[in-house]
């Protein structure tokens, strides 16, 4: 499994340079380069009864051979006359002279194309440039006979040439290889051994005969479902949530260096700061971190709770836990603005405690960012809230105790570990509104403990959506006009995309212009992500104040922004938007006791896929709904984001399709590292070994 490919028949140093780009180092890596589709060429036709057009598959013996050199310079023909059992067929090659020395009488040879009439001989029957195979003296080939597997091409390695190297390969393959499944698990799950799986993955012998039997097996091979497939699945589940465990563990292992006490006085200190009566969830979500801060172990919990649902408060609670206990916070947002709201919000609920609290954000001048970082060295500065300039180099803690992560999916594995190490083994909260299927969160967050926060502050309506066609837009001005008339305040919002995004500024720009011709009596606003940064913020906070009661913007409101008092959010171009996007933005209205409302004005377009997630939208509230038809939709990769937001890189698993096997596969790992640190065997540590080597890049240096 460890040897070099390019020790490999076939591989030369140039072809192992083409694997080398693609990541295939070893022939580990070369047998995870699993076909994407298979054909079955078992089912040859006989020469009798061909017809113009049709695609065959034919076995026969070279029975005689014709070459013609055309009129025009390099312009060759070559025929052959190909004989099976019951006749003989024509077979053209045009332009391939150097095929005369290969293709000689008696020659065995399987050929697959089409079947044509020959212009140049009043119509017979040709197959011209068929792709052919010379058999073995047993009638044997790779690439016919047998149920053929097709590779995506490598480079200019074609799927032909791979297939060559791994029939080379699978076949020099001892009959054990090294198993990610305890063997005891495989039988209990009747899992087919891994030697055996592998070959079956690449050059599959199927059990039936009859073409009915036979189709059905194929299918299942092309939907990724035979046994082979369900084993390198499992396994590969398997070890990752081997892997997530032993993270765990490790974790849970640790000591932290400082102690956090639950004492009358901070609970006195956090009564004060309620300006409401939490809700049950909200109440829980607390207890279970404030148990957390007082355990000796470092806390790595998750909260999660939909757009509104109040972690913002919850986070503040934690932070004044820290704080009375004499140490530092951090909170970390992923946008300026939304770190800006933070800032002001944390400000007004902890004023009654008198907490120092600074802003840290890019566009800082560099003077205040100098006094700011001084305060917060020498432990001036209570709780430090900014953007990703808090993961600077040049800013340091004094004693970092607490750190708070918001919407952490939006940073990258790098960025919340800097964070991490901005204290010693501080506690860490991560909070995220984005509503994670199971499946996802199992594999992403299967390290964290879960809060969840399932229960809206009193008095929330449900934000009533509609969906119009961009033709009905005046039903979306008269909104716009209801809304002001009563008192409140309204979002416009457009998409910005990076390639439209001229026009699309331009197209925002506008309609504030006559957004602010037909309502001449108040002030209309706009915000985007090219004005600067004190525009933004006095924008925003005029917004807030209620001076501004229309704003129109573009998507950087989509976060965290909090205006009760906003009661309407209209959405252009709705279809360019994503559906979590869509539930992030509407989660801007609906944040007070009055009745909200969300205007999508959208194209459902062809294809019908935007039609559905307006119609999702427009059918249902519930976050965890959204997020199982976003899944559904995109699949997991494009709805987290990018690779760096730590969704693994799959070989076989597809979260979507395979979730029965990912809840066995949790199970069995929680089983599995259990035993392992109970009464490890030669098995389970060979196996963890494995593991280690196999996600050591994807957890860094917690998995050890
Ligand atoms: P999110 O979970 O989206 O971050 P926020 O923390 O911003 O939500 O809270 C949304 C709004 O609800 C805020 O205006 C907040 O003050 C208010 N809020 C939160 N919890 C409660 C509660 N228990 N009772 C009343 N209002 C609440
Ligand atoms: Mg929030």
């Amino acid at each position: 499994m460890d040897t070099p490919v390019q020790f490999l028949k076939g591989i030369g140093p140039r072809r192992s340079e083409i694997l080398a780009a693609h990541g295939i180092r070893t022939v580990g890596d070369l047998l995870h380069h699993v076909p994407f589709r298979y054909e079955d060429r078992t089912r040859f036709r006989s020469t009798v009864g061909l017809r113009p057009e049709e695609w065959v598959l034919l076995r026969g013996e070279v029975c005689s051979v014709r070459g013609v050199s055309g009129r025009r310079r390099g312009f060759s023909v070559f025929e052959l006359l190909v004989r099976d059992e019951r006749g003989t067929v024509r077979v053209k090659f045009f332009n391939q002279p150097y095929l005369r020395r290969v293709y000689q009488p008696g020659v065995r040879m399987v050929l697959y194309g089409q079947v044509k009439r020959d212009p140049y001989a009043r119509g017979a029957l040709v197959v011209v440039n068929p792709e052919c195979e010379i058999l073995n003296e047993d009638g044997e080939g790779i690439h016919s006979g047998r149920v053929v597997p097709v590779y995506r091409r490598l480079g200019d390695l074609k799927t032909r040439t791979l297939r060559q190297i791994l029939h080379e390969v699978v076949t020099g393959l001892p009959r054990e290889i090294p198993d990610g499944i305890p063997a005891g698990l495989a039988r209990k799950l009747r899992l087919p051994e891994k030697g055996a799986a592998v070959r079956q993955l690449h050059f599959p012998e199927f059990r039936f005969r009859r073409p009915e039997e036979r189709d059905r097996e194929l299918a299942r091979y092309n939907s990724g479902s035979s046994p082979a497939h369900k084993r390198m699945i499992f396994e590969e589940l398997f070890n990752l949530q081997v892997a997530i465990r032993m993270v765990r563990e490790g974790r849970v292992r640790q000591v932290k260096e400082h102690t956090i006490r639950l004492d009358d006085r901070v609970r006195t200190a956090l009564k004060k700061i309620l300006p409401f009566h939490p809700t049950e969830a909200q109440k829980r979500a607390l207890g279970e971190i404030a148990a957390d801060l007082g355990s000796p172990h470092p806390m790595r919990r998750l909260l999660q709770g939909d757009v509104g649902s109040g972690k913002t408060i919850v986070a503040a609670q934690a932070a004044v836990i820290a704080v009375e206990n004499g140490y530092q916070a951090a909170v970390m947002a992923p946008t300026e603005i939304l770190a800006e709201q933070h800032f002001y919000s944390f400000r007004r609920l902890l004023e009654p405690l008198g907490y120092r609290i600074d802003l840290f954000k890019g566009s800082l001048r560099s003077k205040e960012k100098r006094l700011a970082q001084e305060r917060l060295e020498r432990g001036e500065t209570r709780i430090a809230i900014g953007t990703h300039a808090l993961v600077q180099e040049s800013v340091r803690f004094q004693r970092l105790a607490l750190a708070v992560i918001d919407e952490q999916h939006r940073f990258g594995v790098v960025e919340r570990n800097l964070l991490r190490e901005k204290g010693r083994r501080p506690d860490v909260l991560v909070m995220t509104a984005t509503p994670i299927p199971r499946s996802l969160a199992l594999t992403l967050y299967g390290d964290l403990d879960v809060s969840v926060i399932d229960e809206l502050p009193p008095g929330r309506q449900p934000v009533a959506t509609s969906w119009l066609e961009p033709g009905e837009r005046p039903r979306a001005l008269a909104a716009i006009e209801r809304t002001v008339r009563e008192g409140h305040q309204a979002y416009v919002v457009y998409p910005l995309v990076e390639e439209t995004e001229r026009s699309d500024l331009r197209a925002a720009t506008e309609a504030a212009g006559e957004l602010g011709g037909r309502f001449p009596r108040v002030r209309v606003g706009l915000l985007h992500g090219r004005m600067k940064g004190e525009e933004k913020e006095e924008t925003m906070r005029a917004f807030a104040a209620g001076e501004i009661r229309i704003l129109v913007a573009t998507t950087v409101i989509e976060v965290g922004v909090d205006v009760p008092n906003a009661t309407l959010m209209v959405i252009e171009h709705a279809e360019r938007f994503g559906l979590a996007q869509l539930h992030q933005l509407r989660g801007r209205v609906g944040r007070g006791a009055d009745r909200s409302e969300c205007i999508l004005v959208g194209d459902a377009g062809p294809g019908g896929e935007a039609r559905r997630r307006m119609d999702i939208l427009c059918e249902t509230n519930d976050g965890f709904r959204i997020a199982e038809t976003d899944l559904e939709l995109r699949g997991p990769g494009e709805m987290i984001g990018t690779r760096q937001s730590g969704i693994p890189a799959f070989r076989y698993a597809n979260l979507l399709r395979d979730r029965r096997a990912l809840e066995i596969a949790r199970v069995e790992a929680e089983r599995f590292v259990a035993g392992l640190l109970r009464r490890p065997d030669a098995e389970s540590r060979r196996i963890a070994g494995m593991i280690r080597e196999r996600w050591k890049e994807h957890f860094g240096p917690a998995l050890s």
